[in-house]
């Protein structure tokens, strides 16, 4: 079997990484950092997400695993102290693979052109360069809103624990197969209305964000930022493609969301 291991870059994490790929190599398991059929990553969540984009382009071949080095993370859910552990595990037992939902963005563009697609682990956000954002919502190909605030974000259910969180979304339970759309400060009052809640989208349906007076937005991808020019529409929905995590033991995501929000008593 082929393994790479990403690092976050800080030496806790560097000499971890050296550490597990040496183990690894003992059970002749082999370093290919172009295409790996498992990929650990020792950091963070922020450095899974990282992992995640780089090999974006082989998801039905690559699987993940988190170790963190700082506080217990979603996607980074073990300890330096069990790696020698995980490593037997890896290299020895078949692993079960379980698969979490993605977030398709596409953006097109009003000049025409290629349209740009991104797949999110976490979420997209979109914010004005100047200003306060003002986008039509559709959904299923309906208006819904006119939004006029801060920025909108649309998380997936396992980035729901992350900037969705912050901005009073729902945390949903990654088994189902939706998204999330979140305000950033919108604006209420007897002229400007909008639904002023979350809303959850199951998989069969789109959400379409489309651009009123300025044209030129800040488009997050997880934890890229892009400014994309001129845009026509912004479509999201469930991707076909979904992440694949080697899951080991069982480690129960409302356990997750209770040790890393309530006590990890
Ligand atoms: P960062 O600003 O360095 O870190 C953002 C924090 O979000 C880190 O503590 C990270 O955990 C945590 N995080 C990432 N994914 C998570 C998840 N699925 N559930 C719970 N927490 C999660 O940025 P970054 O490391 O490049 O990560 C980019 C992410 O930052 C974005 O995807 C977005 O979700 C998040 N973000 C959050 C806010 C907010 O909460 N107000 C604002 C902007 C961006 P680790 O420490 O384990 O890496």
């Amino acid at each position: 079997m082929k393994f790479a291991i990403t690092s976050k870059g800080n030496p806790t994490s560097n000499a971890l990484m050296h550490k597990m790929r040496a183990y690894l190599q003992d059970f002749e398991m082999v370093y290919d950092e172009d295409q790996p059929d498992i990929v650990i990553s020792v950091g963070g969540d922020g450095t899974l997400l990282y992992a995640f984009h780089r090999y974006s382009s082989r998801l039905d071949k690559t699987a993940f695993v988190g170790v963190h080095t700082g506080h217990l993370g979603f996607y980074a859910d073990w300890v330096p102290t069990e790696i020698e552990k995980l490593v037997i595990a890896i290299a020895k037992t078949p692993y079960q693979i379980i698969e979490y939902p993605l977030l398709e963005v596409m953006i097109r563009y009003r000049h025409g052109g290629k349209e740009t697609r991104y797949l999110a682990l976490n979420e997209s956000t979109v914010k004005s360069l100047v200003g306060t954002l003002v986008m039509d919502v559709e959904i299923r190909g309906d208006h819904f809103e006119r939004f006029r605030g801060d920025g909108l974000c649309v998380s997936t259910p396992s980035g729901s624990t992350a900037y969705n969180k912050a901005l009073g979304g729902a945390i949903i339970h990654p088994s189902l197969h939706s998204i999330q759309l979140a305000e950033m400060a919108s604006i209420n009052n007897r002229v400007f209305r909008t639904v002023g809640s979350p809303l959850i989208l199951p998989e069969h349906h789109t959400l379409v964000l489309k651009p009123v007076n300025a044209f030129d937005f800040h488009v997050t991808i997880d934890h890229l930022t892009v400014m994309h020019r001129d845009v026509k529409s912004i479509q999201f929905k469930v991707a076909k493609e979904k992440v694949r995590f080697a899951r080991f033991r069982p480690f129960p995501f409302w356990k997750r969301v209770h040790d890393s929000f309530i006590s990890d008593d």
